[in-house]
């Protein structure tokens, strides 16, 4: 059976073809629709994902159902990573906050080869280590930064990990993510728009000026692109597979810029 292809996931790209292979043997092309919940809290995942396109929110989930987003994954990594380093019992959630699609592996066959080969297990570890220091920035920058700078170095990783130029969010769903009221997203929103560094419109956000938007914002989002882009340093591999990844062309831009 042909393997299915892997082209836009970072770590399968950065993988030996017999490393890959190994991984890819066991894998399933699925589209992951918008609010598809890959792995629920306090549960052990049936299957680990490598994503192709869209954005997996990370959610924390409190006892009483209050819910808060402390990270995201895309195109660079793979969920269930955090279920390969031990049994704990996670109040974590990971959902799909654009729809994409996805390699799904058996958790099963992930951990195994998680545990059998070293240069699979060290790319994996790698991303963790970048999730573990994206959540403390974003820890950091939830206490001591203003909403316009959290809501933009919010924008701003979503696109670093998508590629896309328009981001579909509601301001509901920005209020949640950035933990402010709603009418604050619409001012703040409004004022991006009339500064030209924004367009939104029903729901759909577009980047207009990354260069000003960078200007307007925290450090943090500096911080967490440089995370990403130390993750895969060889920027000829992350420039193929940019352009490999170009199925929504009104919606991509480069990746490594
Ligand atoms: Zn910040």
């Amino acid at each position: 059976m042909k393997p299915p292809a892997f082209s836009t996931n970072l770590l399968l790209c950065h993988l030996s073809p017999d490393a890959r292979a190994c991984l890819l043997k066991h894998a399933t092309a699925v589209q992951l629709p918008l609010g598809t919940v890959l792995c629920e809290e306090e549960s052990f995942p049936r299957y680990g994902y490598f994503p192709l396109s869209g954005l997996v929110s990370v959610v924390t989930v409190m006892p009483n159902g209050e819910t808060a987003e402390v990270s995201f994954v895309g195109r660079e990594g793979v969920v269930g990573s955090l279920h390969l380093l031990g049994s704990a019992s996670l109040s974590t959630r990971w959902m799909m906050q654009l729809p994409g699609s996805g390699l799904r592996v058996p958790f099963t066959e992930l951990q195994q080869s998680f545990d059998s080969c070293a240069e699979i297990r060290g790319r994996i570890l790698q991303f963790v280590q970048e999730q573990s220091a994206v959540v403390a920035q974003i820890a950091g920058c939830n206490r001591l930064h203003e909403a316009e700078q959290r809501l933009i170095r919010w924008l701003l990783m979503a696109q670093d990990r998508t590629g896309y130029e328009t981001l579909d969010f509601t301001q509901e769903y920005l209020s949640q993510m950035i933990a402010t009221q709603r009418t604050t997203v619409t001012i703040i929103a409004g004022d991006l728009q009339r500064r030209g560094l924004i367009r939104y419109s029903r729901g759909k956000i577009q980047l207009l000026d990354r260069p000003g938007l960078e200007a307007a914002t925290c450090v943090c989002s500096a911080v967490t692109k440089r995370l990403l882009r130390e993750l895969y340093e060889d920027k000829s591999v992350v420039k193929a597979v940019v352009s490999a990844g170009n199925t929504r062309p009104d919606m991509h831009r480069s990746w490594a810029s």
